[in-house]
């Protein structure tokens, strides 16, 4: 098969069109043809170099595609069935898995991470990982849910708990989990406040249902976020961006207000104030992707419609370099997907 490989750290010249050795599925596993691998920043934190990473690798989490061979323990698929993968891998033995905390599994990795990932044209998964999809969604589409839908699920539903009227600060709204977070907090009847960097973004912002957008070039975050919150600040942050924006977004909360971080995607060193945090009963919370329930729960309500995926661009795979370079520039609105 064709498959991009990096064999060693770099830039977007490592990222290698090659053929490979097709994958050959173990007797619980389901061989998928990949159609669409959808683009994630952690794709360009694994090019660049990322412990637990072997080389040479695979990258791409994202993957939506057809059963193309189904291993002899394996019932309930046929081969030909169009089908998404849960962007993860775990062991699906140990007291987590089995209490079904699968993101909390000592083994636990993003697909395309520390396994091979789907920027391929076959990929062998566990048949848990293989999830049906209906007609209503075409592969591009499907391959742009997974991991950041399920991300933004577990940070504002799993971890912050979000409750009808609550108000959120969505940092990023043209990011992946910007776009998935605004659509579910919008879906649970909460006040939607994000940030974008232009006006075209701002407008797909409010398309998305924002209650408000700051322009956080022009803009300085927390004082927006106090004039529209009458000076009392949000429940709850949605953190990604890190470095940049982390002392705009301490500074939105309310009193006991949360903030729930997902990412460091500008630097991962940050200070913290203390006294803030203890006097004004701030809880900064954790979260990484989220369990296999979630991705069940949130994909319910892409099925249904009433969460959309939003694509920016499709490449073909054999331009994964171009496709890293325009991610690169962060100017998309949207998923980047790849075409085998
Ligand atoms: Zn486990």
């Amino acid at each position: 098969m064709k498959a991009v490989r990096i064999h060693q750290f770099g830039g977007p010249e490592v990222l290698t069109y090659e053929t490979v050795p097709d994958p050959r599925p173990r007797k619980d596993q389901v061989l998928v043809r990949v159609r669409a691998c959808a683009m994630n920043h952690l794709d360009l934190f694994v090019r660049k170099g990322l412990p637990g990473v072997n080389l040479p690798h695979i990258l791409g989490s994202d993957i939506a595609g057809e059963v193309a061979e189904i291993g002899d323990y394996v019932t309930g698929f046929k081969v030909g069935q169009r089908v998404l993968l849960a962007p993860m891998s775990f062991c699906n033995h140990c007291p987590k898995c089995v209490a079904g905390l699968q993101n909390q599994c000592r083994q636990f990795t993003v697909l395309g991470n520390a396994v091979d990932g789907g920027n391929c044209e076959l990929i062998a998964v566990p048949a848990v990982n293989v999830i049906p999809i209906p007609d209503s969604l075409d592969f591009n589409q499907a391959a742009s849910v997974p991991l950041v839908f399920l991300t933004g699920w577990h940070m504002l539903i799993g971890r912050a708990v979000l409750r009808p009227g609550q108000t959120v600060l969505i940092l990023g709204a043209n990011s992946g989990v910007g776009i998935a977070a605004i659509q579910i907090a919008k879906m649970l009847h909460a006040r939607v406040i994000t940030t974008a960097g232009d006006e075209g973004k701002i407008e797909m912002a409010r398309e998305l249902g924002a209650d408000f957008v700051i322009n956080h070039y022009q803009q300085k975050i927390s004082e927006e976020v106090r004039k529209i919150t009458n000076f009392e600040g949000v429940d709850v942050v949605i953190e990604h961006v890190g470095q940049a924006t982390w002392e705009q977004s301490v500074k939105s909360l309310k009193a006991g207000g949360t903030l729930v971080t997902c990412g460091a995607t500008t630097g991962p060193k940050v200070d913290i104030d203390l006294r803030f945090l203890f006097s004004r009963q701030i809880s900064l919370l954790g979260s990484y992707m989220g369990t296999m329930s979630e991705l069940y729960e949130v994909l319910g309500h892409v099925f249904a419609g009433r969460l959309k995926p939003v694509i920016d661009h499709i490449f073909p795979l054999k331009d994964v370099r171009i496709a890293h370079e325009y991610m690169e520039k962060s100017q998309m609105f949207g998923k980047i997907v790849l075409n085998p």
